[in-house]
């Protein structure tokens, strides 16, 4: 059993080892103010690194602490659109805990939702191709709400840091759910490019910011770029397609944002926040094209 002196002398030790980590990596150079051997200045020096290095091993630790994963089991519990509070974000360690890119698994919540909707089995886009991503945003009002939206795994981490930084910069999005909450099948969906158009209609006229949908180009047979999940369309009633000039057929609701010299809040132009921030991630406008699709970003 110890003595009861050397477990003072231990405390004592600890308390000595801890004042000299606090002097050592507060820059306080001991050596010098007593004017110690070089043989002393040399074991203070290989402190003072031990010191160092804990420090930045401790700031590691730190940093990784901020951002781990929320479980998939955990994700599911927030409500897609639902209000989150800055005690919420706070709780959970922060706003980067909200950014998270999952694999979608066939049997899992996510795929029940797709599957014969946006998503075609068997179809030309593999599941393995697909990642769901949630995110948080600021609506119109100015509330942070939980995101979601489903891209190709080849352009997610663009997606995930792109949203991140419309987050940070408060630049406001109407709402963000899957584009599979517009689709009227019923529970056993079985896909068709006329269900997957119509969904893309009601989800564009709610100005609902959307991702994959495996659908055509309107009136052709080639998919589009939302049918392999590298476009994403940002509120797009106040953004629509224009082609030629004229409003798209489908987004007639939204004739009064064709105008573009009339510049109103939400509309999306060449030097807009949110264009810049999708460019900076590598992301091509088609509101500048001759396509004239303000809503539509692509990778
Ligand atoms: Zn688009």
């Amino acid at each position: 059993m110890e003595r009861p002196e050397s477990k003072i002398l231990n405390i004592a030790a600890t308390a000595a080892a801890a004042v000299m980590f606090f002097m050592l990596s507060a820059n306080v150079c001991l050596a010098d103010a007593r004017g110690n051997t070089t043989g002393g200045i040399t074991g203070l020096l290989l402190l003072r690194e031990a010191a160092k290095e804990f420090a930045a091993a401790m700031s590691k630790a730190a940093e990784e602490a901020v951002d781990p994963p929320i479980t998939r089991r955990e994700v599911y519990r927030i409500k897609p659109g639902k209000k989150i509070t800055k005690k919420d974000i706070k709780r959970r360690g922060g706003p980067g805990r909200y950014f998270q890119i999952y694999k979608i698994q066939k049997g899992d919540l996510v795929y029940g939702r797709i599957a014969g909707r946006s998503y075609k089995p068997g179809g030309a886009v593999k599941l393995s191709d697909l990642r769901y991503i949630r995110t948080l945003y600021y609506d119109f009002d100015g509330r942070i709400r939980s995101g979601e939206i489903i891209v190709n795994r080849s352009i997610a981490k663009d997606t995930k840091a792109v949203f991140r930084e419309l987050y940070r910069t408060k630049n406001q999005i109407r709402k963000m759910r899957l584009i599979d909450d517009y689709f009227t099948s019923g529970k056993t969906a079985v896909w068709s490019a006329a269900a997957a158009e119509k969904a893309d209609t009601a989800s564009m006229n709610d100005d609902n910011t959307s991702g994959f949908n495996y659908r055509m180009v309107a009136g052709t047979s080639t998919i589009s770029m939302h049918g392999y999940g590298r476009a994403i369309d940002v509120n797009p009633f106040e953004n629509p397609w224009c082609p030629g000039g004229s409003i798209y057929s489908n987004q007639k609701s939204s004739a009064a944002y064709a105008d573009r010299s009339n510049r109103r809040d939400h509309m999306i132009f060449a030097d807009s926040g949110i264009t810049r921030i999708f460019k900076k991630h590598g992301f091509r406008w088609l509101g500048e094209t001759g396509t004239r699709d303000y809503q539509h970003f692509e990778k």
